[in-house]
């Protein structure tokens, strides 16, 4: 059976001298994994590089659980995203979230379009970042990082949104009281799946307790735009904790995103 789709590329092994196997990340099918036959040879659609993007066609044979690669029109590679590390291991994280999140063969086309849009986002903030060198950070190779982190975070929401697992964060997870940047004290609990408030968090052991502006900005995401670099740190520590919970394993690429 040959499937039609659009897809991006969010695994690529070497399987031989000449061939790969990539996994792909498809709007209407969902996760799939095919052998590319080829693909490292001079002339083929490849080789496949992680995040390029374009219309697939895929042969799934019945029974067997790896489908081919037959034709591959690539559309972009977010080429922008390999000039800085940071944006790399931001998108990288992504990717393996999506990965790991995600089943064979379900499809989340809001999710696919949510990820198309991060990627091509996080790619254009590396074209244009002109920061002057006075208002540089001098960080992750002299770049301010705010902007890939924002994203970041929002896709991981997005994420999480899309797989059914979205966290409560207008109001405390546990007595729904809406939430209010008021609050003498917020917390975030991963066994709740949302904020909880001061009344409420004795009853939550696994709480994290947020600074004002990281539940300000998780109460209101709008404000994740103009949020500073160490609040966009507290809250992506808090999500990644928060996978690390339902992976019950911390993701590969958390440690190069995180800041100590
Ligand atoms: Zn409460």
């Amino acid at each position: 059976m040959l499937t039609k789709d659009v897809a991006i590329c969010i695994r690529a092994l070497d399987y031989s001298e000449t061939s790969q196997i990539a996994t792909f990340f498809a709007r209407e099918t969902g996760k799939i994994s095919a052998i590319a036959k080829g693909s490292k040879r001079p002339k083929s659609y490849g080789p496949i590089e992680v995040f390029s993007y374009g219309k697939i066609v895929v042969s799934v044979p019945a029974g067997e659980k790896l489908a081919t690669l037959t034709e591959f029109d690539q559309q972009s590679n977010f080429g922008a995203l390999a000039g800085n590390l940071f944006t790399l291991h931001c998108a990288s994280f992504a990717a393996e979230l999506v990965n790991l999140l995600t089943n064979d063969c379900d499809p989340h086309p809001e999710l696919f379009d949510a990820f198309l849009q991060f990627l091509q986002n996080i790619n254009e903030s590396q074209l244009t970042s002109h920061e002057p060198p006075a208002a540089t950070v001098r960080r992750h190779g002299g770049r301010v990082t705010r902007g890939e982190l924002s994203l970041l975070i929002l896709f991981q929401l997005t994420l999480l949104k899309e797989i059914g697992l979205q966290p409560i964060l207008n109001a405390c997870a546990n007595c729904k009281s809406n939430f209010s940047p008021n609050w003498p004290q917020s917390y975030f609990s991963n066994s709740a799946n949302g904020l909880i408030c001061r009344d409420c968090e004795a009853n939550f052991p696994d709480r994290i307790g947020l600074s004002n502006s990281a539940a300000d900005c998780l109460g209101n995401l709008k404000l994740l735009a103009d949020a500073d670099e160490k609040t966009l740190n507290e809250i992506e520590k808090v999500l990644v904790h928060h996978f690390t919970e339902i992976l019950h394993r911390p993701p590969k690429m958390a440690k190069h995103v995180l800041k100590s």
